[in-house]
Parts: structure tokens; sequence; C-alpha cells
């Protein structure tokens, strides 16, 4: 293997070629990256940047970095197509040849079509660091902000927002899944936002702009605001390889692996892994290092043997929440522990065996720990919270 290029620069693609050499592989290694600027992960996006830090904080390591381990950086050079079997990479000037190629491309905030006019109206997202200085740049203590989505990220930027003594209001449908936890903490979440002072909207809303401002109608309640956020999931930035790979909503279909096609592998956000799906660190930076550790070493014939579990974490106005395993369809999710008001702290998930698959806790390390101890084990009905 003499020539390994990873296209994207994220946490995914990073990790990979820093895994890649110390793995001691010793061939030529190419990274390349559509966004102009050094290498930059996202988290800090919504927890610093979005709270007036600098953007700079967001940094993965300056362009010396990769340098001094032999990487020859290439930012601003989008891939623009693939020939699998030529093993070339189509650039928009050229094409690079490479011996194996990791796909690192990530996601890119989704916006359904019946909201592309909102974007056209000055509406925001966040994925991009540029996002988060416009976004941040947006949000005052005089000025109200809206925002559309009440998975993850949105619930994050509301965090923020509050923190910040921005009036919010969370425009988000009852039921909604709270990202890869899938309902298991969702009834936890809208009574927190509300208890922070978060106008919470649940109806079917129409959302129109005039003077300047956003009017959002929910039946008979009615909320302006100056700035309104679509934070409604993403959409794997996969495009481009729809005439030479499988392709499909969630990515690029490859093994539970991270293998595409022979020389090909896909690691992070755009990656559709087998078997992956109902993972709770599903589109998460934790999944992406651990599959580009994993993708790294089965390049350098130096294959991980223990499989890593799936782990996700999130804080909202200061709550940790945090899952592990799994959580697909059809399982139970039973209570483990309760506050002193009997709401649950910790979940286990379990499958139709009795197995528990996942775990999740609501601000509470110690009932994170014990959850998490179950995976793989049958649930005891002696430790279930009454
Ligand atoms: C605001 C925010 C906060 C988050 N917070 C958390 C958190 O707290 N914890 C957590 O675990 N996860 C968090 N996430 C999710 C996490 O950031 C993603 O799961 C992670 O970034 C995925 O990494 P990736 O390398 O696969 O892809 P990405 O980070 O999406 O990076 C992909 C890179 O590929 C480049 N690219 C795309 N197309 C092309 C192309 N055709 N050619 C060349 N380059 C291309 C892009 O410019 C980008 O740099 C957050 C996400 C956001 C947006």
């Amino acid at each position: 293997m003499s020539h390994v290029v990873v296209v994207g620069a994220s946490v995914g693609g990073v990790t990979c070629v820093q895994s890649l050499r110390e793995l001691g592989f010793d061939g030529d290694l190419t990274l390349l990256d559509a966004e102009d600027g050094p290498p930059y992960q996202r988290p800090p996006l919504s927890k610093e940047v979005l709270l007036g830090g600098d953007a700079a904080h967001a940094d993965l390591l300056d362009e010396s970095a990769l340098e001094a381990i032999g990487v020859e950086f290439r930012p601003g050079t989008p891939a623009v197509g693939l020939d699998v079997a030529g093993r070339r990479l189509r650039l928009a000037h050229g094409d690079l040849r490479f011996d194996a190629l990791v796909l690192a491309t990530g996601a890119a905030a989704a916006v359904p079509a019946p909201l592309t006019n909102l974007i056209e109206r000055g509406a925001h997202v966040l994925r991009t660091r540029g996002d988060a200085v416009a976004l941040a740049a947006a949000l005052g203590p005089g000025s109200g902000l809206a925002v559309l989505g009440g998975g993850v990220l949105g619930s994050e930027i509301v965090s923020a927002a509050v923190s910040r003594g921005v009036p919010t209001t969370l425009l988000a449908r009852t039921g909604q899944t709270l990202g890869p936890l899938r309902g298991a903490l969702v009834q936890r979440l809208l009574p927190l936002h509300r208890s922070r002072g978060v106008a919470v909207q649940t109806d079917r809303t129409r959302i129109s702009r005039g003077a300047g401002r956003w009017r959002i109608d929910a039946g008979a309640a009615r909320h302006v605001a100056d700035t309104l956020v679509i934070a409604v999931g993403v959409r794997a930035a996969a495009g481009w390889l729809e005439r030479s790979l499988p392709v499909g909503p969630n990515g690029v279909r490859c093994d539970s692996r991270g293998r595409v096609a022979p020389g090909v592998w896909a690691v992070g956000d755009v990656a559709d892994r087998a078997g992956g799906r109902y993972d709770v660190s599903r589109n998460t930076q934790a999944a992406a290092v651990a599959q580009a550790r994993e993708v790294a070493g089965a390049i350098a014939g130096d294959p991980l043997r223990v499989p890593v579990v799936p782990y996700f974490w999130s804080d909202l106005h200061g709550v940790r929440v945090q899952a592990a395993g799994r959580i697909p369809p059809g399982v139970r999710i039973q209570p483990l522990d309760r506050d002193d008001a009997g709401a649950p702290l910790a979940f286990a998930v379990v499958d139709a065996d009795g197995t528990v698959v996942g775990a999740a806790a609501w601000g509470s390390a110690r009932g994170f720990r014990r959850a998490r101890a179950m995976l793989g084990t049958p649930l005891e009905q002696e430790v279930v919270a009454r």
C-alpha cells in the first residue's frame, strides 16, 4: 500500500491519517478537504463559539503538525467523483491516483425542500465554523431566537442562547426523537427547556418573515424572533459518489468494518455501516474517531480486535446526557434509577430476549455507570426501579 488518500479533513479524516502513522504506515499520505483553512472539529461550535468563544478553539491541529508526520494536506480541494476500478479520485482540476481511499466527507445540514425558502430569506443552519461565527454574531441579549428542531443540535443551540440571555423559542414536535437516543430521554427534554424559560411550541407552525423579523404562528399562539435556525438533521455528504458507489439516504453503504469496495473505506458521518444504524453513537464525533482508527488498522495491516462500544454524550442546560450501546426499534426502555421526584435518571434498553443492548442516563454519572455495566447481560429484575 504506497499511497493512501483521505477525503475530508475533520475529525474522521484527521484521526485516520494520524492513526496510520502511529501504526507505522510509511507510504504517501494525502489529506484533502473542500473547505479552506486548518482542520477543525464541530462540538466546540455549539458549546463554545455560540457562547462568544474564539472560533480558533475548534481547530484540531495546525497544518505544520500534519507536515511533521508527512501528510500532504490540501485544503480548498473538493473531490468531485471517483473511478473505483481505476483507483482514481476526480478533483476539479485533474485526478489523484490512490492505492487505498478513505471517504471521510461527513455530512451537511439537512434542509428539506419545504424549508429552503426560509434559508433564502436568511435562516441559519449550524454545521461549519462559518455557520457558527455567523450565528454567534446574530445572538444578543436584545434579540429573539427561534430554533426549528428539538433534537440534540437544536437543543444545544437553545441551551447556548439561553445562557447568553437570548429570549428563545423552540419549535419541536412532540414525540420527536432526541437524535441517537431514539426516544429514551425525550420525555425529560422539553420540560427541561421550559424550566429554563424557553417557549416550547409543539403544535404545527407557520413561519413567515416581514419587517426584518420572523413571525411564528402556532394555532392561537404567536412568537416573533430576529434570528431563525433550522436544525432538523443532517444529510450525508455523498452526492458526489452516487455514480460510483452504493449510496443511500444515510450515506455510503459499507460493511461492519467500514469497507465499501476493494481499496475503498468510509468513516464517520458519511458511512452507512452495516448493523450500525441504531448505534447511539451514529453521527457523532466518538463514532468518527473509533471508525477512523479501525479503518487505519485495516489499511496498515493491524486490525483492531476489540469492538468499540458506541457512546454518545451532550450537555444541555448544564445537564449531562449520556448513552451507550444500541437503541433499535422494538426494544423496551426500562428505568433503573429515579430522582427524588420519581423521574427516571438511568435506563437499560432491553431487547426481546431480555438482554440489555443499550444504556442511557440523564444527569447521573453514577446511574450511567450502572446502566452501562449491564450491557450484554440479561436484565435482572431485582435491579429495576419501581
Ligand atoms: C454544532 C455541532 C456540534 C456537535 N457536537 C457533538 C458532540 O458534542 N459530540 C459528538 O460526539 N458529536 C457532535 N457533533 C457531531 C460531530 O461533529 C460529527 O459526527 C463529526 O464531525 C463527524 O465527523 P466526520 O469527520 O465524519 O465528518 P465532518 O465533521 O462532517 O467532516 C467532513 C469534512 O469533509 C469535507 N468534505 C465534504 N465533502 C467533501 C468533498 N467532496 N471533497 C473534499 N472534502 C469534503 C468537509 O468540508 C468537512 O471538513 C456535533 C456536530 C455539530 C454540527
